[in-house]
């Protein structure tokens, strides 16, 4: 029987930082198992034919206000420096998101924007973001109608689409966190550090595992191996409910059918991602040689179906966050607490979506924990 002090369940972010710190800072071995055929998770992207990069599991930009993970990943990769811009098509017009100033002027008469914007910045100051709940709340009737705008056209179509509900189910208290960036900054993150690692995602997760004490076997289930290996800690980054084989029953989860098309022509839109809460059955379109700002003389574009998560069918994308799934999730958490030696991480050990700064910050902060 094969012995490893460490066996990590998962080959994404959280598995591949934990494997670095246990192997570097503690010097201990560790297996790395994952039944995908690649490294990296959700964050695995490959040069395609004509060498564009493509995130395969759906667009990946990294934004972090976090230092210490910033400098922590600045270890295995540079970073072309890149500001997100997100664009929503509104009433056929393309605007920034979040809606700001300039996205007032996009979608109304000239005067009304005027008002509007002079309001905006009377009320609340510039460089705000002013959550929709807050206009609702202003009792002034120009203000009421944007919230109204913003809420319908922005957040509402998206939603439905996004999350498969229906709009009267909608919590008012997420819709009023919809915000009006009352501002020209048309950033779609404000965050310190924003950047793609300049050789790609995955040759910075090839570096982050490269290391003696490392091992990673792809294509691999944890059922298949863990009765042939012998280990002292068992590090979970895949879902909770499956380890406990769903004896409580299942976390649910949204899931995307990402449609890649290549197109005979150098740009096939404006910029890297159009959101469309309105039109069509997608939620948004991304193209991807906008990112490392890769040349070619064609072009890939991901077109994004959200739709329920059915095991064999898809993959598990986004947690939903309610009470009913939390209370499930807690369940499990209770049982996972009765085994010292097993620590539960990541998007899927934790339910809980995590941007890839979170993730590391996890994975970080439980790597100090366990030592
Ligand atoms: C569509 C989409 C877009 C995103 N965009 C961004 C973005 O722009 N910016 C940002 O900061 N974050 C983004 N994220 C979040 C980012 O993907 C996550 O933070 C990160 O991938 C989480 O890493 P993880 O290791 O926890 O999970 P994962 O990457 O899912 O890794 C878990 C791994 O475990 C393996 N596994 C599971 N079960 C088993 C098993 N039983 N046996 C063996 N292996 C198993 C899986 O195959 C998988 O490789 C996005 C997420 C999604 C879904």
């Amino acid at each position: 029987m094969k012995k490893v002090k460490n066996l990590i369940v998962g080959c994404g972010l959280s598995g591949i930082v934990l494997a670095e710190r246990l192997a570097e800072d503690k010097n201990e071995s560790v297996l790395i198992v994952d039944k995908r055929a690649h490294v990296g998770g959700n964050i695995y992207d490959y040069k395609d034919k004509n060498g564009i990069t493509i995130h395969q599991y759906g667009p990946h930009v990294f934004h972090t206000n976090n230092k210490e993970v910033w400098d922590y990943l600045s270890r295995f990769t540079g970073w072309h420096n890149f500001m997100y811009r997100v664009k929503a098509v509104l009433d056929g017009r393309e605007v920034n998101i979040p809606f700001n100033l300039d996205s007032l002027h996009k979608v109304f008469p000239p005067k009304l924007a005027e008002k509007l914007e002079n309001k905006l910045i009377e009320k609340f100051g510039f460089n705000v973001k002013v959550p929709i709940l807050e206009l609702r709340k202003s009792q002034d009737s120009d203000l009421e109608f944007l919230a109204q705008y913003v809420y319908e056209k922005v957040f509402l179509g998206y939603t439905v689409k996004q999350w498969g509900v229906k709009p009267e189910d909608l919590d008012a208290s997420v819709s009023g966190r919809v915000p009006v960036y009352v501002s020209r900054d048309d950033r779609y993150f404000q965050d310190k550090y924003q950047a793609i690692p300049e050789d790609g995602y995955t040759k910075m997760v090839e570096r982050i595992i490269n290391h003696p004490n490392i091992e990673v076997r792809l294509n691999t289930e944890f059922s298949q191996i863990k009765d042939e290996i012998e280990y002292e800690r068992l590090i979970y980054s895949g879902p909770i409910d499956e380890y406990f084989d769903y004896k409580f029953g299942e976390l649910p989860y949204r899931s995307l059918d990402l449609q890649f098309r290549e197109y005979n022509k150098p740009y096939y839109q404006s910029g890297p991602q159009i959101n469309y809460p309105e039109n069509y059955d997608f939620t948004r379109s991304v193209e991807y040689k906008y990112y490392l700002d890769e040349n070619s003389e064609k072009t890939v574009v991901s077109f994004e179906y959200p739709e329920a998560f059915v095991q064999g069918k898809n993959e598990r994308y986004y947690p939903i966050p309610d009470s009913a799934n939390q209370e499930l999730y807690n369940k499990y958490l209770n049982e996972a607490e009765k085994n010292p030696n097993i620590y539960f991480v990541g998007r899927l050990g934790d339910y809980k979506y995590y941007n890839m700064d979170q993730t590391v910050a996890r994975a970080l902060e439980l790597y100090k924990k366990i030592k």
